[in-house]
């Protein structure tokens, strides 16, 4: 795994071309594990870091929201909590009987539900680190951020994302700038997304940005009679200079522009 700090490391994975991280933070009673990829045996690096690591630590996997690239190595802990938004088992449930084909079946070893969840807000209280999981909808109904106030550095699933965020929760706008604007009070230096590396805050700000500026678009295109496929609004205009969009996020920002057409 890839060292971050002292206490964090990541791991990476490819789901369907989206490069994909797990992650895991040890706190001074605790080792956080933050999603689990797409198999069990992607945890493999995890465990292994673990048993090298975490000592007497207790293990608290996280789940940041039920899509298959955050939950699908679950199976890899065994016996251990598995800590998720309130929504999240239903929705994981629900994906399992999906005929949507971009969601893989299921690994063999099935997908364990997680066995703690919470609505707002949970918090762990550690000598030097209090860690917040705390729920943030707008990609999915059920996504939830991880923040470590003393590092003050955030797991952000995939609430935040780079070069831009995907839809996928059904008018999920209003929800999605509420949350940003709710991070944006948070005192974060260092964000570390599911997808894309990690990063100062201004990833919130290009986010903001990012999802009103192609609402608006959409709408005006829309209006002035747009067909849902054939809306010329290219990533770019939505993007800071620096965001390089590759083929994959192309695609992306294309099913996005869809999803605001049928929202708006
Ligand atoms: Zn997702």
């Amino acid at each position: 795994m890839d060292q971050l700090t002292t206490d964090v490391w990541v791991q990476s994975g490819d789901a369907g071309g989206f490069p994909t991280v797990s992650a895991v933070a040890l706190t001074p009673a605790r080792a956080f594990v933050i999603d689990t990829l797409m198999r069990p045996q992607d945890m493999d690096p995890v465990l292994e870091l673990l048993a090298a690591r975490a000592g007497e630590r207790r293990t608290v996997v996280v789940n940041t929201h039920h899509h298959w690239d955050h939950v699908y190595g679950n199976a890899a802990f065994p016996g251990l909590d598995i800590v998720a938004q309130s929504a999240c088992p239903r929705l994981i449930l629900q994906h399992s009987t999906t005929t949507d084909e971009s969601v893989p079946l299921q690994p063999p070893e099935g997908v364990p539900l997680p066995t703690i969840t919470f609505g707002d807000r949970l918090t762990y209280s550690d000598e030097d680190e209090t860690v917040h999981l705390i729920h943030t909808p707008g990609h999915s109904e059920d996504s939830l951020v991880v923040f470590l106030t003393a590092a003050r550095l955030l797991f952000a699933g995939d609430t935040l994302e780079w070069p831009l965020p995907t839809f996928a929760q059904r008018d999920g706008k209003d929800v999605w700038i509420h949350t940003l604007r709710q991070l944006k009070q948070l005192p974060v230096e260092v964000i570390v997304p599911s997808h894309g590396p990690a990063m100062g805050r201004a990833l919130i700000d290009a986010n903001e940005r990012y999802i009103s500026g192609v609402y608006e678009a959409v709408a005006a295109a829309k209006k002035s009679g747009a067909g849902r496929n054939d809306l010329d609004l290219p990533a770019a205009a939505f993007l800071d200079a620096s965001a390089a969009v590759d083929d994959v996020y192309e695609d992306a920002h294309r099913g996005n522009l869809v999803w605001a057409w049928d929202e708006v």
